[in-house]
């Protein structure tokens, strides 16, 4: 048994040191990025932060409105083929540019990968997803992808540390998802006590992903604008949010009434809810490491994305960040116990 001693931090644990600037305005700040990926040897230009592939959140009527506004949407991997095709004959080219088309890791899943991408070329994500991105049969699954799709980019995860970060780079795919334990609706701590605070996380395989040519997304446990900023200081190239974009009349979930207040359910895609959804119950062999819980209906997806954007627009301007690339070379952590005043709250 070994301890390894130095602190890992979480969100709750840092804030940004503001620095000197000169920008007057949040509106001088460019939020856009342009990617090259290092596998797939293309480009993407756009707004790096993703709805994730929940059935709560990364749904097609979310990929409409944060298509448009430049942001990528992790399509969740319950959709029909006949539904994809429905969706594509309608979409513009801007809008299959930024979305992912999300897979697990079993003979069905390459093949419902194959067939959806056949659909349409202008189709260049793919998110390769397991809750647990440590074991050889899903490095197997990521080197089968990328021969099989040799110019899409490939995402895979999860993981949390920089070997495992290198190995997936090495078989093929592009981006990192970084994130075993923060997410919202997720009791994978608390089930298995395995984790790792996500400051730290996406601090080290960022590094590690970085000098390789390869990217990151930071995912899970953002709870507001300052989490997303403080995510991009950290190094991540993509940040993807669960919960801060589920409750909309975009995401997906029944909207249900309670002493007058109106809430949508939100739940892990490996809670009980989703697995009696999907496959008629929770395995024996496994134990439900999600949450069901019911957020407050929030209305139109676009009124958070303003809050987000101006959010992280806002930061950089306290930091002397014209543009967001800018943001993690200009991003000083101080360690804190303490974040907001929550007198009122
Ligand atoms: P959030 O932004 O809500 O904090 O986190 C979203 C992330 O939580 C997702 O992108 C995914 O990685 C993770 N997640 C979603 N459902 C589950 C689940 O049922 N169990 C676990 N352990 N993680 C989940």
């Amino acid at each position: 048994m070994h301890v390894e001693n130095d602190i890992k931090l979480g969100f709750k644990d840092v804030m940004i040191r503001p620095k000197r600037s000169t920008l007057k305005s949040r509106s001088q700040v460019s939020l856009e990025r342009t990617y090259h990926f290092r596998n797939a040897d293309r480009s993407w230009t756009g707004v790096p932060i993703i709805a994730a592939n929940m059935d709560t959140v990364g749904t097609f009527e979310a990929a409409q409105v944060l298509g448009q506004a430049g942001l990528l949407t992790a399509i969740h991997k319950h959709y029909s083929t006949d539904e994809w095709q429905r969706f594509l004959s309608a979409a513009s080219d801007a809008l299959c540019n930024n979305v992912m088309v999300s897979t697990g890791t079993s003979d069905n899943d390459f093949n419902r990968l194959a067939e959806i991408l056949a659909l349409d070329e202008r189709l260049v994500f793919i998110c390769v997803d397991v809750a647990n991105g440590y074991s050889e049969h899903f490095v197997h699954f990521v080197q089968r992808v990328r021969k099989a799709h040799p110019k899409h980019i490939i995402v895979a995860g999860n993981v949390v540390t920089g070997e495992m970060t290198e190995e997936l780079l090495l078989a093929g795919a592009d981006v990192i998802k970084v994130g075993i334990g923060p997410g919202s609706v997720c009791t994978t701590r608390v089930k298995t006590g395995v984790g790792y605070p996500q400051v730290s996380a996406v601090i080290e395989c960022s590094d590690a992903a970085h000098g390789l040519n390869g990217h990151v997304i930071s995912d899970g446990g953002c709870t507001c604008p300052g989490d997303v900023s403080k995510a991009f200081g950290a190094g991540a190239d993509f940040v993807m949010l669960g919960g801060m974009m589920a409750g909309h009349d975009e995401s997906g979930g029944e909207l249900v009434e309670q002493d007058g207040k109106k809430y949508k359910l939100f739940y892990g895609m490996s809670s009980d809810t989703a697995m009696q959804k999907y496959q008629g119950g929770v395995a024996e062999y496994r134990a439900s490491e999600g949450k069901t819980v019911k957020v407050p209906y929030r209305g139109a997806l676009q009124t958070t994305l303003q809050d987000i954007l101006g959010g992280v627009r806002s930061t950089c301007t306290y930091v002397g960040a014209a543009k967001l690339k800018e943001l993690s070379k200009r991003t000083t952590f101080i360690r804190v116990q303490e974040q907001e005043n929550r007198t009122y709250s």
